[in-house]
């Protein structure tokens, strides 16, 4: 009896709770790329969850065609106050569902859940490598890492469109900087999405 209250608590009461006390909203979905959404959600009191950047969640987005499935989305970025964000590529009915989700359009969701945060480090030097969509867990993962953290990010798309959200940042040698903007033109990345700093005067 004790293990069913568990269950119905965490499984349907929880879920049930937190978007009445949250009352998380769409607040905007915006492209991030070929077939690609970001959705940023609004809600009350977000810093109280108990979540880090690339956790993921089971998402239920309350519109009638949709209420009914839960999908598991990784957060894209650390949470902020009042704010998450997902971001999701169109692979089927649901995914592509999201592209169309009016602002306003309430979501219940379980969760955090997984292992992929921070936390988990255990030294100073971190590569995050990532794939297509698989990027967007690796953005919100850098957005956590302490600041004295060494990272290296390797990202692979089939194309340079699918990878979303990476902007490049150069810092070095005048010649290390000319190449590795060359490069990164060549890969397809738009200008506006390089920066790079001038160690010069
Ligand atoms: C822990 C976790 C975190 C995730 N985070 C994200 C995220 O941040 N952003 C995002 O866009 N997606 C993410 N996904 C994948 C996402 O959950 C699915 O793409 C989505 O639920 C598919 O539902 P659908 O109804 O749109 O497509 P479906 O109709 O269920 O599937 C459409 C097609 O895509 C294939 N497919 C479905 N899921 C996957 C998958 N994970 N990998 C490869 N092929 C697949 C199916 O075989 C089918 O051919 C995550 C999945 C998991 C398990």
């Amino acid at each position: 009896m004790g293990a069913l209250i568990v269950v119905l608590a965490f499984r349907v009461g929880l879920p049930l709770w937190r978007p009445v006390r949250h009352d998380l909203r769409v607040a905007q979905v915006s492209s991030a790329g070929p077939n690609t959404w970001s959705i940023m959600l609004s809600g009350r009191h977000l810093e109280r969850l108990p979540t880090a950047g690339a956790q993921f969640m089971m998402w239920r987005f309350l519109r009638r065609e949709l209420w009914w499935q839960a999908h598991p989305y990784s957060l894209s970025a650390a949470p902020q106050a009042g704010h998450l964000r997902i971001t999701v590529k169109e692979l089927g009915d649901h995914s592509t569902a999201l592209s169309r989700l009016a602002p306003g359009t309430r979501v219940a969701f379980e969760g955090p859940y997984g292992v992929f945060t921070a936390d988990a480090r255990q030294s100073r030097n971190v590569l995050l490598v990532g794939a297509g969509v698989g990027t967007t867990p690796i953005r919100a993962l850098l957005d956590d890492l302490p600041g004295d953290t060494h990272v290296v990010v390797l990202l692979r798309g089939r194309h340079s469109e699918d990878i979303a959200h990476l902007d490049v940042f150069i810092c070095g040698p005048d010649d290390f900087t000319r190449t590795v903007i060359a490069a990164a033109r060549d890969a397809g990345v738009p200008a506006r999405h390089i920066h790079h700093e001038d160690f010069a005067f």
